[in-house]
C-alpha cells in the first residue's frame, strides 16, 4: 500500500511523463549519418560528449570513440572539470548538466534535452528543503548529486553513491549530526552500513524502486550460480539479497572481478553495454521489476535517460539549444559542497 507522499510523488511523475516524448528509433543508415555529423561538429565546435552509463548504447559508443567519457555522475563531473573543451554536451539528466556548469561556469554546457530530469530532483523542491534544513540548524547537510543547483547550494556536502558511505563516516567521526536528502533508500542503506542515524528526506528513484525482492528470490532459483549486483537506490529487501551493493562503476567492476559467469543486475539495464565490455564472456540478467502502482514507463530503464538520442545531440550541437544556465547567485554556494566531494574523493581514493 502506497502512503500519501508516495502517491503524490507518483502522480507528479506521471504528469511529467504525459508531456514528454522519447526519441524515435533510427535505422542503421540514419544512425551513421547522425554519428558522422556529430563527430564533425564536436571537432568544429571544440566540444566533448560526456554520457552517463544509463543512456542509449549508441551514445555511450560515440562518447568513447570521440574521446569523451562514459561514466557515473561523479566521474562525469570530474572529467568535465579536467577536459579542455570549450563546450560540454552532457547526455544524461538535468542535474548532471547543472553540475557540469557549476564546476565549469566558463564553459558552455548543452544537453540533448532539458526536459530529462530525475524523480529525486523532482521530489526535493528547494524551498521545502531549505525550510527543513532551517528547522535543524545544528545538522550538517549532505545531499545526493541527484538534486537541483538550488538544493546543492543549501548543502554542506554533495555525495554520489560511490562515496556516500565514506563521507557520512567522516562526518560522524567529527561528531556531526547529519541531514540526508533526497534518496530514502540510499539513506537507509548508508544508515544500516555505518550505524549512523540521519534525519532523512523522503524521495526515491522511480527506476530502482521498482525492483522486487520476492521476484528476485524466484529468479535466483532459476540462476543459482548468478551473483546479484544491486544499486543502493533499490529498496532494502532487494539490497538484502545482493552479493555486491555498489554504485554503477562498482557494479561494472564487480562483474569484471567476480569469478561468476552470470549476474542478476538491479540497476538501469543500459549499463549492460559497459558490463559486456568489461566482462565479454559473462551473462547479464535484468532483476525483476513492475508490480501494482508502478510508475516506471520502461522498467529497468530510466525514462528520462531514454530521452537522450542521436537526433537531439545533433540538434544541440547545430543549434546551441538546450543550454544549461545556473543562476549566478547560486553558483558559488553550489560549487562549494561539490568541490568538497571532489577533493575528499581525491584524498580518499
Ligand atoms: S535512474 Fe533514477 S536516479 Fe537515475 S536519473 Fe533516472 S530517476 Fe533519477
Amino acid at each position: 500500500m502506497l502512503n500519501k507522499q508516495e502517491l503524490s510523488d507518483r502522480i507528479l511523475v506521471q504528469e511529467h511523463f504525459a508531456k514528454e516524448h522519447l526519441p524515435g528509433a533510427l535505422d542503421l543508415q540514419k544512425q551513421e549519418e547522425y554519428k558522422s555529423r556529430i563527430r564533425q561538429l564536436l571537432i568544429e565546435k571544440d566540444a566533448c560528449l560526456v554520457a552517463h552509463y544509463y543512456t542509449d548504447e549508441v551514445l555511450q559508443q560515440l562518447a568513447d570513440e570521440t574521446g569523451g567519457c562514459v561514466s557515473d555522475s561523479l566521474e562525469m563531473a570530474r572529467f568535465g572539470n579536467n577536459h579542455p573543451a570549450k563546450t560540454l554536451i552532457v547526455a544524461g539528466v538535468k542535474f548532471m548538466g547543472e553540475t557540469a556548469k557549476i564546476l565549469n561556469p566558463e564553459k558552455r554546457v548543452l544537453m540533448p534535452t532539458l526536459e530529462a530530469t530525475c524523480s529525486l530532483d523532482i521530489g526535493c523542491p528547494a524551498d521545502e528543503f531549505t525550510a527543513f534544513c532551517d528547522a535543524h540548524p545544528d545538522h550538517e547537510v549532505v545531499v545526493y548529486a541527484n538534486t537541483s543547483a538550488a538544493v546543492k547550494a543549501r548543502a554542506d556536502w554533495v555525495v554520489t553513491s560511490a562515496i556516500a558511505l565514506k563521507v557520512v563516516e567522516h562526518l560522524a567521526d567529527q561528531g556531526k549530526k547529519i541531514i540526508w536528502a533526497p534518496d530514502k533508500h540510499l539513506g537507509e542503506y548508508v544508515q544500516k552500513q555505518t550505524g549512523i542515524e540521519m534525519l532523512m528526506w523522503d524521495a526515491a528513484c522511480i527506476v530502482h524502486e521498482e525492483f522486487k525482492a520476492q521476484r528476485l528470490l524466484d529468479l535466483k532459483k532459476v540462476y543459482p550460480e548468478a551473483a546479484v549486483l544491486v544499486h543502493p537506490e533499490s529498496p532494502d529487501p532487494v539490497v538484502e539479497l545482493a552479493d555486491v551493493v555498489g554504485s554503477t562503476t562498482q557494479i561494472i567492476n564487480a562483474a569484471r572481478d567476480l569469478p561468476n559467469k552470470q549476474f542478476i543486475v538491479a540497476t538501469d539495464r543500459a549499463i549492460f553495454y559497459k558490463m559486456r565490455q568489461a566482462a565479454p564472456d559473462k551473462e547479464f540478467i535484468e532483476a525483476p521489476t513492475g508490480g501494482s502502482g508502478a510508475t516506471c514507463r520502461s522498467c529497468a530503464h530510466c525514462p528520462w535517460m531514454a530521452m537522450n538520442g542521436l537526433e537531439n545531440v545533433l540538434h544541440a550541437l547545430e543549434q546551441g539549444s538546450d543550454e544549461i544556465f545556473v543562476d549566478e547567485s547560486l553558483i558559488d554556494d553550489a560549487r562549494r559542497p561539490l568541490q568538497r566531494m571532489l577533493d575528499f574523493s581525491a584524498q580518499n581514493g
